[in-house]
């Protein structure tokens, strides 16, 4: 569904990522993991179409994204939720859940909007409270459910945990599977190994923007290099 063959990337002159390859299958659940400054985020930023590969190839869908621009990205159904949410604090909850549908017909934002608020009933309760207001785990929510609103094929997450209590990542997590169940493919980052490892189908560790291990969730879990740089065991 996604593929990335030996994609470099960077920012001016610094290379970050060096020849990445990895993949995405319809409907399942990959994790990035890896330090800080690993390049996971520039990783998903490239993906998405904002930093364009110095070389390399990514393809969505069996079709070449080289070009392409981010909205048009997410108009083809790979949709990122970026780090740090990235709402409109000023906005009511409603407002920055409806510029998620921009791309999207009034009958295909309404049926987004009724999912959305089954998924999470407190966003429905809080829709014209200004987003600022909300607790870091409900703007998560909306930054989560923004990104639903593009009705998204494969949905790219950066970091959903960032700043929350365990309890509040417990919760986040449990609706990324909630999400993946529905049929939508999901590509995560996260600091949080071992959750992450729990959840995901494969993963992938990022090393100084190289892919030094991949496997599946469990796989990884198990590995003894993994196991003392990453889960701290
Ligand atoms: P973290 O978990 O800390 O977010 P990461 O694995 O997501 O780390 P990136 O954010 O992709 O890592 O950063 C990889 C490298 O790229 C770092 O050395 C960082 O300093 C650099 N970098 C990131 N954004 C920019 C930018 N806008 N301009 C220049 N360098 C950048």
């Amino acid at each position: 569904m996604l593929a990335l063959e030996n994609v470099s990337a960077g920012y001016g002159n610094l290379q970050v990522l060096h020849g990445i390859s990895l993949e995405v299958q319809p409907g399942e659940l990959v994790a990035i993991i890896g330090a800080n400054g690993a390049g996971k985020t520039t990783t998903l930023r490239t993906i998405s179409g904002f930093i364009r590969p110095s070389s390399g190839s990514i393809s969505f869908e069996g079709e070449p994204l080289a070009g392409k621009r981010p909205h048009d990205i997410a108009r083809r159904g790979l949709v990122q939720v970026p780090e740090g949410r990235s709402l409109f604090g000023g906005l009511t909850v409603l407002e920055n859940l409806s510029m998620g549908g921009y791309t999207r017909t009034a009958a295909e934002r309404e049926e987004a909007l009724r999912e959305v608020y089954e998924l999470f009933p407190v966003l429905k309760e809080r829709r014209d409270q200004p987003a600022a207001t909300l607790s870091g785990g409900q703007q998560q929510m909306v930054a989560i459910g923004r990104a639903l609103m593009a009705r998204p094929r494969l949905l790219m997450l950066d970091e959903p945990s960032l700043g929350l209590d365990p309890k509040t990542t417990g919760r986040v997590f449990s609706v990324v599977e909630r999400i993946r169940q529905t049929g939508v493919a999901v590509l995560i980052v996260e600091q949080d190994a071992v959750k992450t490892l729990r959840l995901a189908d494969r993963a992938y560790v990022l090393e100084s923007g190289e892919v030094a291990l991949q496997g599946t969730g469990s796989e990884l879990l198990e590995d003894q290099k993994v196991r003392s740089a990453y889960l701290g065991l």
